[in-house]
């Protein structure tokens, strides 16, 4: 402190924290990787889970810098969402995805399912007329992508977002809930919104053996998407007396690393093609 006149620069830059300098250079280098369309998508296959046969793909996104190395994206999207660049990410997203689901379909008719921000739904209309334009221009059938949002995006719930969800739907594209069940959410959007799926947030699995109240929980989700006639995705899914509960109680679809981890692109169609006979 007796020096902090002579180094009061140091005195500064020491008094950031590690976390906030790490957030700095990582929004710079967030922006470069952009812009240098570096961010690459992997593909984690979504099964029907009575057959193990892949119906569906979510695209996640990947980034490795060369100075921070590997970020995750729970950290990278919640600094892009600040930021804004989230709307860049996305639509770089979209299209990645769109473009290779389009390519897939010649092996198996399969949907892409991308995730969306909710930061992205404040620009209505502009989002719309993206995603309509990289539809188009990509060629994807647009009943083979689900968008998928978090309730989070349903907490100031506008006229303009209901009737921009379904201008969305009425494009083609499916909606999805994802994390359901985690958002703090009140469950009347059900009625107001509608979806076409939703996907039980991978907690709920996860200490699901032995518990009689995470088993009730799970069942009663399902019960009331069937009685919704809502699809039902279960994430997370790492072992077989998983798969074999869900499936007891009519869950149709899952995902998770008992199936497959995400993978590159490339890797992911060549699994496609092994279960896709000629
Ligand atoms: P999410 O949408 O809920 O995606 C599922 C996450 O669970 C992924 O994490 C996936 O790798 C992981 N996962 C899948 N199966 C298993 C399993 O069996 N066990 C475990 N432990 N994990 C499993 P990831 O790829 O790290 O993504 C984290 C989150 O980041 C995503 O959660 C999503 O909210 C967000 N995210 C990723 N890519 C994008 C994107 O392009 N746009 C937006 N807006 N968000 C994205
Ligand atoms: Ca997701
Ligand atoms: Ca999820
Ligand atoms: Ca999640």
């Amino acid at each position: 402190v007796k020096d902090s006149g002579r180094n009061g620069y140091r005195f500064f830059d020491s008094s950031m924290s590690h976390g906030v300098q790490r957030k700095l250079l990582m929004d710079s280098r967030l922006r470069k990787a952009l812009n240098n369309n570096e961010l690459e998508l992997h593909y984690q296959p979504i099964v029907e889970l009575a057959s193990g046969k892949i119906i569906a793909v979510e695209a996640l996104m990947r980034w490795h810098d060369a100075e921070l190395g590997f970020v995750s994206p729970t950290e990278f999207i919640p600094l892009a969402e600040r930021t804004g660049v989230i709307n860049q990410l996305g639509e770089q997203a979209l299209r990645q995805a769109c473009i290779n689901a389009q390519a897939w379909q010649s092996i198996a008719p399969i949907s892409v399912a991308v995730n969306f921000s909710s930061v992205q739904f404040r620009q209505c209309e502009p989002l719309l007329m993206k995603i309509e334009r990289i539809l188009s221009s990509t060629g994807l059938d647009p009943k083979r992508l689900d968008i998928e949002v978090t309730e989070s995006l349903l907490i100031s719930e506008s006229g303009e977002l209901r009737q921009t969800l379904q201008q969305l739907q009425a494009l083609g594209p499916q909606l999805s809930i994802d994390d359901f069940g985690t958002g703090y959410s009140a469950l009347s959007y059900l009625q107001r919104f509608s979806f076409n799926k939703l996907k039980i947030d991978r907690s709920f699995l996860q200490h699901m053996e032995h518990n009689e109240p995470d088993q009730a929980l799970v069942k009663a989700i399902l019960a009331m998407a069937a009685a919704l006639d809502l699809k039902v995705v279960a994430e997370g899914i790492e072992a077989q007396w998983q798969a074999d509960f869900l499936t007891k109680h009519q869950c149709q679809f899952g995902q998770g690393y008992l199936y497959s981890k995400p993978l590159p692109a490339e890797e992911f169609e060549a699994l496609l093609r092994q279960q896709t006979p000629l």
